[in-house]
């Protein structure tokens, strides 16, 4: 099996409340801090609230979504006093965690989210070829039995990846439900603590020499949305998600399965031609992005065998 050996990971960020509501990423991020978890190893830890007006006022973000705000064009577009506060504070947290796409940036950046989806915990990455990140999920996929642990690729080209892990050298998106926003429930607390403390021994494991073996892996690659059906004039949604599809993320949906149950009764089916996996089923945040769902494709990747390289 092919080998491969990388830098050491000397910075490590994991950052919180990027969704001010987000309860759960709020939480484990307050908690290490009152720890003082500020090394793993010989590796720095810096732990971060994404966006603390948002936390203040338990919303998802106050003026536009920081969660989409850090592309390369928004990270270098004018902040002005009419600017929304998340794209100053994205800007702010390009400092202070990137620059994104530079030698400063930190090594692995680790972003906490809840989704209100029955999605159990998913690894989400934007690298088909990121040996860190997917070496990491396999990690915690072996240790973490408490609930499925799945990951989720977006083949996205770096100056367009929106969301924050994308200012790391490695990055990845740590999504854990079903858990309302606003609430935080200890099952779905407790399995987004053990993936950030698995993630941080494999740091020290990795930076201190250990060996990881290579292998395949089953992966989600994110393939499209579906909206509501809405009302052509209002916009307004006239269906629910079908009771047959809601709490059924990653189950397969084929061509005629009841997808959504309209609000005078009709039954809608699925029309696609490729049975694909259906994700963030009902997600609160997306009913404003008109996303009823999203679908992946299930494929199997092989990884190389990693290790540090101390040179
Ligand atoms: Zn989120």
């Amino acid at each position: 099996m092919e080998q491969v050996s990388l830098p050491p990971l000397s910075r490590v960020a994991v950052c919180g409340g990027t969704h001010g509501n987000e309860m759960s990423g709020v939480y484990v991020v307050r908690e290490m801090q009152r720890q003082k978890v500020e090394k793993v190893g010989s590796a720095s830890v810096t732990t971060v609230i994404s966006n603390p007006r948002a936390v203040e006022v338990c919303r998802r973000y106050t003026d536009t979504d920081l969660n989409r705000c850090f592309t390369d064009d928004i990270l270098s577009s004018l902040v002005t006093d009419a600017s929304p506060y998340e794209v100053g504070r994205a800007q702010e947290l390009n400092i202070q965690l990137g620059p994104k796409g530079s030698a400063e940036a930190v090594d692995l950046l680790c972003d906490l989210h809840n989704t209100t989806s029955n999605m159990g915990l998913c690894i989400i990455s934007y690298s088909f070829s990121d040996w860190v990140c997917l070496h990491i999920y396999k990690h915690i996929q072996k240790k973490i039995t408490s609930m499925p642990v799945r990951l989720i690729l977006l083949d996205i080209p770096l100056s367009e990846a929106y969301s924050q892990e994308s200012l790391g050298k490695h990055g990845i998106a740590i999504e854990v439900g079903p858990q309302p926003h606003g609430v935080v429930r200890a099952d779905i607390y407790n399995a987004m603590k053990e993936a950030v403390d698995q993630t941080l021994d494999w740091v020290k494991d990795f930076n201190s020499g250990s060996v990881f073996e290579g292998g395949k892996l089953e992966v989600f690659t994110f393939m499209s949305v579906v909206d509501y059906p809405r009302h052509p004039e209002t916009n307004q949604i006239m269906a629910a998600i079908h009771p047959q599809l809601q709490d059924r993320d990653f189950c397969l949906l084929q061509k005629g399965d009841p997808i959504f149950l309209s609000f005078s009764g009709e039954t809608v089916h699925y029309e696609g031609e490729e049975p694909l996996y259906p994700f963030f089923v009902n997600e609160r945040a997306y009913y404003e992005k008109n996303i009823a769902f999203r679908l992946a494709r299930k494929k199997m990747i092989t990884i190389p065998c990693l290790q540090v390289n101390k040179d």
